[in-house]
């Protein structure tokens, strides 16, 4: 596998095409930012850690019947992907409300939310990636009925797959956001699961154990992230 040139530098993340023209290679920088690019850091071996813990838990969807980009881990900071023609959106799944969901609707910190709740936000920095909803994305023509209900069948079905994954290692998957694209006519699950894209508290402690560190300042970020790759069971290198 040739990686050619760059195709997109992310915040977080680095896309290059590939001699193959259906493979990018995904690599994962150390750089963590926090409120749309405004508080940057390098963090040493975070984009590491990110490469493992993504591989590891997109493996856990594939043998649970989700369809995702990974093919596989390639270097201790490269992963090959599927290229898929992403559709401008975050899903987000809520089991516990916290951060921004607070402030908008000004509930309760920590309060568990039963159901979960679903939310559509539009990738968008410069906008603040504002909330938006099925009607948005049908008239701004964003991605049509069958693809919407997919990403929301979709994100639910990881919600169960990854909420027992957690809990199982002694941690509460609080909320998520996920990214998908089009590939060969399916709606597939692309980008990363890691703890920069997801909150993880413990679940005796409710200790933060994902980028809400960063974003506080709490310190212990890629320490964190390395704890719940430990308890999952992923291989990190040495
Ligand atoms: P951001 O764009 O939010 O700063 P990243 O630094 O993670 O995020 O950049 C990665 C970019 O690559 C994102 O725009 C993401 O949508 C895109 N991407 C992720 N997976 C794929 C894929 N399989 N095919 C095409 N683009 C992808």
């Amino acid at each position: 596998m040739k990686k050619k040139q760059e195709l997109y530098a992310g915040k977080a993340k680095s896309v290059y095409y590939t001699d193959d023209p259906n493979k990018l290679i995904l690599f994962f920088r150390n750089d963590t930012s926090a409120f749309d690019g405004e508080k940057v850091d390098q963090l040493d071996r975070k984009g590491m850690v990110n490469n493992y813990f993504n591989n590891f838990i997109m493996q856990k969807l594939e043998e649970n019947g989700i369809e995702t980009h990974q093919i596989e881990l390639i270097s201790d900071q490269e992963s090959v992907v599927k290229k898929l023609d992403m559709m401008p959106i975050e899903c987000v799944i809520r089991n516990i409300a916290t951060g921004s969901l607070c402030r908008r609707l000004g509930v309760e910190d920590g309060l568990d939310l039963n159901p979960p709740t679903f939310e559509f936000f539009l990738k968008n920095d410069e906008l603040h990636d504002p909330m938006i909803n099925d009607y948005h994305i049908r008239s701004f023509g964003w991605a049509n009925d069958a693809e919407i209900e997919a990403m929301k069948i979709l994100t639910f079905k990881v919600n169960d797959i990854l909420s027992k994954l957690f809990s199982d290692a002694g941690l509460l998957l609080v909320d998520y956001k996920l990214e998908f694209g089009r590939f060969n006519g399916n709606i597939v699950l692309g980008d990363e699961f890691t703890p920069d894209g997801c909150r993880l508290w413990d679940m005796e402690t409710r200790q933060k154990m994902d980028k809400d560190r960063f974003r506080q300042g709490l310190g212990g970020v890629v320490e964190a992230y390395e704890e719940v790759a430990l308890r999952l069971g992923v291989k990190l290198p040495e």
